[in-house]
């Protein structure tokens, strides 16, 4: 999997579904979302899709550290827990 967000989906956080945006889009322009009318600039949403992708790419780590570990009765893993915040902008995909 590439950590790059460039390769996933942007999606409104709210209703998960696919955002508009001009092709090749630069910072200041507009990214919106066709069911609630959420809108950023792509800068603002990029810097929310990143956050994203390292949570899921964190969680992701979490899991299969835990299942690594809990066949051992050595090696012990305590994760810290995430939790599930709410993210304005996601990637769909992960
Ligand atoms: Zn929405």
């Amino acid at each position: 999997m590439s950590p790059s967000s460039n390769t996933h989906t942007i999606a409104c956080g709210s209703c998960k579904i696919p955002a508009q945006c001009v092709a090749n889009p630069k910072a200041n322009d507009e990214v919106t979302c066709p069911r609630c009318n959420r809108r950023d600039r792509f800068d603002n949403v990029m810097a929310s899709v990143k956050k994203h992708v390292v949570h899921i790419t964190q969680k992701k780590l979490n899991e299969s550290m835990r299942r690594a570990a809990s066949g051992s009765r050595i090696i012990q893993f305590k994760a810290q827990p995430l939790g599930n915040p709410s993210f304005r902008w996601v990637a769909l995909g992960l």
